[in-house]
């Protein structure tokens, strides 16, 4: 499978392309490949393209991914953590088109997904990390605002404190 991957094919069974989990504007603008060649990985961008997006898909009907797998340069140009799951294909950021109903996306991961690791990135508006793969189900804030580095928090907490 791997060398026939063509970007602009949708992984199957889902309404994603191999685009849409690899595209970067920063590897577009710095000129990097950003194509995972590895079946280990590919494996798993598939993984978290059937589990993860597709549910949000048919949820709330537009996704947008503003990104998926990173390769090694890619992660480096973008200042990524060094064991990022985005590296192995088991990570995306994304959000409803039009960055609608934050909480109702998390919410709806948390209770219906089998994630691993699904972070509130700068809250009230920013981004939704999400990967699968280890199945812990850790919900975790990022929200520099507040001096919060991705701590542990409960959903309640999330809502409470910025979508109520
Ligand atoms: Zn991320």
């Amino acid at each position: 499978m791997s060398s026939n991957v063509n970007i602009s094919d949708f992984i199957e069974n889902t309404e994603v392309t191999w685009n849409d989990m690899c595209y970067s504007d920063t590897a577009a603008k710095n000129c990097i490949v950003n194509t995972p060649k590895d079946d280990k990985i590919l494996v798993e961008i598939k993984k978290t393209a059937q589990l993860i997006i597709q549910p949000c898909i048919e949820k709330f009907g537009s996704i947008y991914i503003s990104s998926g797998y990173r390769g090694a340069e890619l992660n480096a140009a973008v200042g990524g953590a060094g064991q990022s799951q985005h590296s192995t294909g088991q990570a995306a950021d994304f959000w409803i088109t039009g960055k609608k109903n934050m909480f109702g996306l998390y919410k709806y991961i948390y209770e219906n997904l089998n994630f691993d690791k699904l972070i509130v990135e700068k809250p009230p508006s920013g981004w939704c990390h999400c990967s699968q793969g280890g199945g812990r189900k850790m919900l975790m804030v990022f929200d520099p605002a507040l001096g919060i580095r991705y701590q542990q928090k409960t959903l309640s907490w999330v809502q409470k404190q910025y979508y109520s």
